[in-house]
């Protein structure tokens, strides 16, 4: 079993997948006399940085979509046909581990990863050795087609059970409530409850999702009317429309939440509901701002997600979580908001979304040894007069310099270990070339 003393600012101790102590050097030194000790000198030791809302085989539409980002159903009728109609199945291979590449350098350790082809995405992160829960997607509108529809999402989930690991587990993930009609909705949360399987969904997002829902039109009204698909809006927000539905028992993880109001805040917390918070796509894409610091004073578990790069366009947790402050600072005027929780939300809070608080998002004693080692030695740094601004304000996920999942060192010396980068740079060129 290996055995070593990360030190920097202070020291973690870790032995196999465990961290087995947390204090300054020579505490660990005397109390671990054997271990072998790795001195990082100026830097900061994080918990694993938690990304709670990925779409890693999607990698290589960054920057692909630029030009629709101002009509939401062109951006997501392109992005779809072109990943049906260009990329093959190593395509979507190499993209996924691309983006776990780009993950684990900037400190992440876990992800919550919504895939529409979740085999291979759970095979890329077992690749580059990231923690995660991969979420088989559904899609449905259609009420017409909800047991087809259902049984494939169950036949996927029953091979998909065959690949988890300790690290890697299975989710299911009904698209979003434009995508998936009310009945396949209510299969899946079952489905969900049953199995006990972790769900998550994209809610409260866009205004024409909001249409959609309490008024019965607009786009995606549209949509469905041309494909004679009937909607019968419930006229309620979607928070409380997934009550209804059954979806919110399963105490599901739901990205963006952006269109919520105190009731629905207060509901999402009665029933343990998840929050990830993508404040950057959710202004890229002009959707809106969530209420960030309601959130953090109501007790839910939120954080941050960095949703799909194509609507991004990097996964960076550290730089997501100080535009999250900044956002609720110049829009709500609320600089109660710190630096030290938005750390908290990046690790602990991402944790608890993960359903793994305790375990991963913290450096206590007996928790996994997931961890990040930032550099505090550039420019942009210095001088470190409060450790947490440093961290959220001055700091990327590009000053990480190591990042350790489950005891294991995946990222180090500039390098994630054990994956030919220079082979997937080739190949995401490649792939790029054929989407133009
Ligand atoms: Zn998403």
């Amino acid at each position: 079993m290996s055995t070593k003393i990360y030190n920097a600012q202070y020291a973690v101790a870790v032995s196999g997948t465990r961290i087995v102590g947390v204090g300054s050097r020579s505490e660990l030194t005397n109390r671990f006399p054997d271990f072998e000790i790795e001195d990082f000198g100026e830097a900061l030791i994080l918990p694993g940085l938690v990304n709670t809302h990925t779409h890693l085989e999607l990698t290589a539409f960054r920057g692909y979509l630029e030009n629709e980002e101002s009509d939401f159903f062109a951006w997501l009728r392109k992005l779809t046909l072109a990943r049906l109609e260009k990329l093959t199945p190593d395509d979507l291979r190499v993209s996924a581990t691309w983006g776990g590449c780009e993950a684990v350098r900037a400190g992440i350790t876990c992800v919550g990863d919504a895939s529409d082809s979740a085999m291979t995405s759970m095979l890329a992160l077992q690749d580059v050795g990231l923690r995660g829960v991969v979420f088989q997607e559904s899609f449905g509108p259609d009420p017409r087609l909800v047991q087809e529809n259902f049984d494939k999402l169950t036949a996927k989930v029953a091979d998909l059970r065959g690949v988890e690991t300790d690290l890697v587990r299975v989710g299911v993930s009904p698209h979003a409530p434009y995508t998936v009609c009310g009945p396949q909705l209510e299969l899946i949360a079952r489905f969900a409850r049953d199995e006990r399987l972790p769900l998550m969904m994209h809610a409260a997002e866009s205004r024409a999702e909001d249409l959609f829902i309490r008024e019965g039109r607009g786009i995606f009204a549209e949509g469905l009317s041309k494909r004679a698909i009937e909607w019968n809006a419930p006229r309620i927000s979607t928070i409380q429309y997934l009550r209804q539905l059954g979806v919110l028992e399963t105490q599901p993880l739901l990205a963006h939440c952006i269109r919520v109001d105190d009731v629905d805040i207060e509901t999402l917390r009665e029933t343990r509901s998840k929050v990830a918070h993508c404040p950057k796509s959710n202004a890229k894409l002009g959707h809106g701002r969530a209420p960030f610091a309601k959130f953090l004073n109501s007790g839910l578990a939120v954080g941050f997600g960095s949703d799909s790069v194509a609507s991004n366009n990097t996964c960076d947790i550290l730089e997501e979580a100080r535009f999250a402050v900044l956002l609720a600072r110049a829009g709500e005027g609320d600089t109660r908001i710190t630096a030290s929780e938005a750390l908290a939300t990046a690790t602990r809070g991402g944790a608890r979304c993960m359903d793994l608080a305790g375990q991963v998002g913290e450096l206590s004693e007996g928790a996994y040894a997931d961890l990040a080692v930032l550099s505090l030695n550039g420019a942009h740094q210095i001088p470190n007069h409060d450790v947490a601004a440093t961290a959220i304000f001055a700091s990327s996920g590009r000053d990480v310099i190591l990042t350790v999942v489950a005891g294991r060192e995946v990222f180090r010396d500039g390098r994630v270990v054990g994956v030919d980068e220079e082979r997937l740079r080739a190949r995401m060129n490649e792939i790029r070339e054929k989407l133009c």
